[in-house]
Order: C-alpha cells, then structure tokens, then sequence
C-alpha cells in the first residue's frame, strides 16, 4: 500500500496540524504508570512542532461511551506527555465547538495542545459524519500517528482522514513499514510461530497465515488442540477438543498451499499450573492422563530453532508455553533467544506482537532485539489475520 508521510509535508509552518494518537495509557489516579505509548508518539509530535506547525493532538481514553466521565479525561495525560516531550502542553476541555476552536487559535507555531476524550462524543464511535466534520473544522491537515487504534472506523481515526489531506506518522509509518516487511513483500523463506492459549481465538489469524507464510510453528496450549486432531492423547492438557475439525480444515489448507506445519515433537508435562510444579519431558505417546503438557520439550525446540535459521523472515505471536511460570517459560526463551541472535547478524526480519507476546519478549530480555515489535494488540492481530484496517485504508494515497 502507499500512503503519505510527514515527509510529504512541506510547508507545515503555521498550519494547524490534527495529530491522531494513542494515549490510552495505564494510569492510577492521576498518574501515568506506563510511558510506553506517550514515548512512541513524541518523535512525530517533536517533528511536527520543530516544522512550525500548530500540532493538536486527539486520542481516546477509555470507555466512556460517548458521555463525560470525569474518571476518563485525558487531562492528567497532558503533563506527563509535556514531561516526556520537554515543552509545554496546552489542554482543552472539549475535542470540537467552541472550546476546541478557541484554544486552536491561542497557539503560536510549534505549539502543542491535547483535547478533551474523543469518546466524550457519541459521534466517535459511530464513526458519524457529523462528528467527523467538526472535528475536521478545526485542522488543515491530519495526521494519524495511532495503528493500533487503526482496526476501529471511528470518526478521529477514519471518518476524518476522508475530510483532510492525510499523513501517517512516524510511528505509523514504521508499524505499516515493518508489518509490509513481514507479510506484504518478503523475503522468503517466511516462518510464522503462533503459540497461545487457544485456538479458538486465532482461527482466522492462522486460516490466514497458511496462505501467506511457507512455515507455521504451532505452539503453546493451541498445540494441543492440533495434536489431539492428529490422534494424539493429550491428557489434561488445555485443548479444545470441538475444534478438531477446524484444526484438520487448517492443517489440509496448509498442505494446499504449500504452507509446512511444524507441531511440537515433546511435551513437558505437569500435574499442576503452578511455578516450580514437578515437570517431566515426555514424547506425544506418552502424555500421562493426569497431566497436562505446559512447554513444548527440548527436542521441539531444536526444530524451531532450525525453522528460524531456515528463514529469513519471521512473524511471530503468542508464546509456546506457560511462559509467566516458571519453568514453562524455556521454549519460548530459548526460541525468542535464537531469534534475537539471528536478527543481530542481520540474517532475519523478526516482526512480533499482540499482547502476551511483547510481555514474553521482555520476559526472554531480546524486545530490543527484533527488528520490530508491535505494541499494538488489536490491530496487530487483526493484520495478522489479514483484515483491512479502516484507519490504514483511509490514509491510501
Ligand atoms: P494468547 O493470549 O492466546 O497469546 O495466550 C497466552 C497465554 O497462553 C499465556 O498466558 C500462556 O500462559 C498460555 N499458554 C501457553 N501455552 C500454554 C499451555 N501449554 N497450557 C496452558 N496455557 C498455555
């Protein structure tokens, strides 16, 4: 797909600037627990202000449901984001009308100012053309600079950008920049590993993958749900025998297509979901009745490392094992590791995300280490699965 960026925006001097980003950050009270989202945003915020450009910037928080609920204002946001950004950040209490207009036209070039929860408006997530007017009535230009609330029609992520001339940010930017890497054109051999809890909330992610990658490692609790599709007597393992027949349509739309499916060749058993819970390696033929597979064992994770030194491109999402106790978390290290290590030498395109995935990453100590990692969630996932993504589609160029 082709869009345009900030490098497409000459003379932004003066210009007042509708900058979509996501500050639905982890607060307590009033204070920001969690930066992560704030920092992602400030290169294009800083960009935009050093150009000379009025940047207004409008975000979401929360579930207000189109009412003003005072717990979900997003005014305690704007001292953190002036903190992190080293300038000052103007706040206003309405996102349209009049209180939204005026304080617009108080600011100089280069200066910042956030406006009050989109959400406040039940016109924000009816994606009302109303709504999106009013919003529009106050910028010249838009910019959106939020992917991961990109899966949503609202009216400040998509009804807007059909009203303005439109622009990814830098962080959108490099979020559509690294996903077209990893699916869109890459280099080949591509390798997906999906792990997780199940398989019934992934279906159309992996329905999809099998068409596009030429390897897919399956993992985790998902795992098991294919292996009992195979025959294979899993215990008490987390496993969702109804979805057998959807597991083997997978597995035959792989074959179709060319796509190689890689399932754990060993199990590490235990009796109880607990860290530091007696485990045992055991091979598929031997799963006890009473226990329940949690990792995949050491020779699984020999294949996984040889599917990634295979590949020179990887997707990954969901973890292989009980990662948060240990020690279910080794494949998922150890696979993480070997992946990091590769994406070092520069011999592979390692693209991850969804929610538990970052979590394991930072686990296994290689987040740094990927090529790219989407903290994304929804919207990583709904990519994942091959779906449009209404906030991308509407800054096509
Ligand atoms: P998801 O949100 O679908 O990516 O699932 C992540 C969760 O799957 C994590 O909390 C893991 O603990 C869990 N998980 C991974 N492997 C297993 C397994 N073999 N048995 C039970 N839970 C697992």
């Amino acid at each position: 797909m082709s869009f345009k960026t900030l490098d497409d925006l000459a003379n932004i001097a003066g210009q007042r600037t509708l900058v979509r980003v996501d500050l639905n950050v982890p607060m307590d009270g009033t204070t920001v627990t969690d930066t992560t989202r704030i920092e992602r945003v400030l290169p294009t915020i800083r960009e935009l202000s050093e150009k000379g450009a009025k940047v207004i910037l409008l975000a979401h928080f929360g579930r207000p449901k189109g009412e003003r609920v005072e717990s979900m204002s997003l005014a305690p946001v704007a001292p953190a984001v002036a903190k992190l950004l080293g300038k000052p950040v103007a706040f206003a209490d309405d996102c349209i009308g009049e209180t939204a207009a005026s304080a617009i036209a108080a600011l100089s070039d280069g200066d910042v100012l956030l406006l009050e929860n989109t959400r406040y408006h039940k016109g924000e997530e009816k994606n009302d053309p109303e709504f999106a007017k009013a919003l529009a009535a106050n910028g010249d230009v838009y910019v959106n600079d939020a992917f991961s609330a990109a899966h949503r029609a609202h009216g400040s992520t998509e009804g807007i950008a059909n009203l303005l001339p439109s622009y990814a940010g830098r962080t959108m930017q490099a979020e559509l920049e690294a996903l077209g890497s990893a699916l869109g054109e890459p280099k080949r051999p591509v390798l997906a590993v999906v792990g997780g809890a199940k398989v019934s909330s992934k279906i159309d992610l992996l329905d999809n993958l099998v068409g596009k990658v030429d390897m897919l490692v399956i993992g985790g609790g998902m795992a098991n749900t294919f292996l009992a599709a195979k025959g294979v007597n899993v215990g008490k393992s987390l496993c969702e025998h109804d979805l057998a027949d959807t597991a083997r349509k997978i597995m035959a739309t792989a074959e179709k297509a060319g796509c190689e499916i890689v399932l754990p060749l060993d199990a590490v058993v235990a009796r109880e979901f607990k860290a530091g819970a007696d485990n045992e390696t055991v091979g598929l033929d031997a799963i006890p009745a009473d226990a329940m597979m949690l990792d995949v064992g050491a020779a699984s994770i020999d294949v996984v490392k040889e599917k990634i030194d295979a590949a020179n491109t990887l997707v990954w999402n969901g973890p292989l094992g009980a990662f948060e106790i240990d020690p279910f978390d080794k494949a998922t290290v150890a696979a993480a590791r070997h992946a990091a290590q590769r994406t070092k030498a520069g011999e592979l395109n390692s693209v991850a995300g969804g929610g538990d995935t970052v979590a394991a990453l930072n686990h296994a100590g290689v987040a740094d280490d990927f090529s790219y990692v989407s903290t994304a969630g929804g919207a990583f996932l709904e990519w994942l699965e091959g779906k449009e993504l209404p906030g991308v589609k509407a800054l096509e160029a």
